[in-house]
């Protein structure tokens, strides 16, 4: 049976070293998709490469506002498009541009519409161009770098394999530009500690601890993820023979179910909901559910339904569905289930926060 695989391709490895796209790079890459594709796997594409495409084009220099860089993305994600169709031209393969927005997923009607999209593209053969619509992307609905999203995408299409082509061999035990005795670290398991990292180029926005971060999301929905160097000629194809090359993130044996995986990675918490310590050790290691005996306070204007941050200590730990209005937990807060009938006039679901399905632990 083929794998569906996610590659996710950084502005450093297309522009090959120079200015703008490098069409060389891009139609090797497309020769080696080409290939995994007649294997039988399928492949969806996450690329960067609009900013420094449009940079190119308006020969802009120096470091660029966020305005700038999102005129730039405008301009270059045409001339992207422009360039992987040619690149796959020859093997004779339609690609599909797909632009999604950090607020597209963290709805989950669109989240669901995104996969439904992607997956029909799929079925019809097509690869998808997947980037993040730049044009309204502001600062706080971002996903931030295209590495969150590829960990993203990877988690929507249930991805056996998520291949993040970078311009450096893997993750190192130190940043290689600065420091020679800095080894390649073959293998992450999931949990383990990352390493150090190098910083992101100045038209790119993720460098490597932003891989790190986007690896081991995806390892934690249970999709294995390879940080490789797409500089390198023959590199997609060894990842995806197994060659052992770049860095593994092993994935999680029991992954996060589908809804809790868009609960910690995808959603857009509405408000926040500050427990007690006993609260978030009950949550957190008993399973058990977030009763009001065990809310200290709330912040933000939610309804039953919206998605909360759960906070004890200061730090967000669990992302879960409220049954109960912002309004009304100001009511009951502190009280016992027994206790707040006679409050409300009426009873809300027991439990504030139901464990089993509507909540998602984060991890550190
Ligand atoms: N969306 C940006 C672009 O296409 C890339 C963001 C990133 O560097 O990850 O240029």
């Amino acid at each position: 049976m083929g794998k569906r695989i996610v590659v996710k391709v950084g502005s450093g490895v297309l522009s090959g070293g120079g200015d703008g796209l490098d069409a060389a790079v891009l139609r090797r890459l497309a020769g080696e998709i080409a290939r995994a594709r007649a294997a039988g796997d399928e492949i969806l594409v996450v690329s960067s490469g609009a900013i420094l495409a449009g940079r190119e084009r308006l020969k802009l220099k120096g470091r660029p506002s966020v305005q700038l860089k999102q005129a730039a993305a405008a301009v270059g994600q045409s001339r992207l498009m422009r360039a992987w169709e040619a690149a796959f031209a020859r093997p004779r393969i339609t690609v599909a541009q797909v632009l999604l927005s950090g607020d597209d997923l963290h709805h989950r009607e669109r989240y669901l519409n995104a996969r439904n999209t992607l997956l029909t593209l799929l079925r019809l053969g097509v690869v998808p161009i997947v980037n993040e619509n730049d044009t309204v992307a502001v600062e706080e609905i971002k996903f931030g770098d295209n590495d969150g999203l590829s960990a993203l995408v990877a988690g929507l299409v249930d991805a056996n394999l998520l291949v993040l082509l970078t311009d450096q061999d893997g993750l190192y035990t130190d940043d290689p530009r600065s420091n020679p005795e800095a080894r390649l670290i073959p293998e992450v398991r999931a949990g383990a500690e990352p390493a150090r990292t190098g910083k992101a180029g100045p038209w790119g926005t993720g460098g490597m601890e932003s891989k790190v971060r986007a690896a081991r999301q995806a390892a934690e929905g249970g999709v294995l993820a390879v940080v490789a160097n797409g500089a390198k000629a023959g590199t997609l194809s060894a990842v995806l023979a197994g060659d052992g090359v770049g860095t593994r993130f092993v994935p999680e044996e029991k992954p996060l179910a589908k809804r809790r995986q868009w609960l910690a990675f995808a959603s857009h918490p509405k408000g926040r909901i500050v427990v007690d310590a006993g609260a978030r050790e009950a949550l957190t290691a008993k399973g058990r559910s977030l009763l009001a005996s065990g809310v200290k306070g709330l912040s933000g204007s939610f309804e039953a339904g919206d998605v909360v941050g759960l906070v004890e200590g200061g730090a967000e730990f669990a992302r879960g569905l409220t049954n109960v209005s912002a309004r009304d937990l100001e009511r009951i807060k502190g009280l016992k289930t027994s206790q707040i009938e006679a409050v409300l006039g009426h009873k809300p679901a027991d439990e504030v926060v139901q464990h089993r399905d509507n909540l998602a632990v984060l991890k550190k």
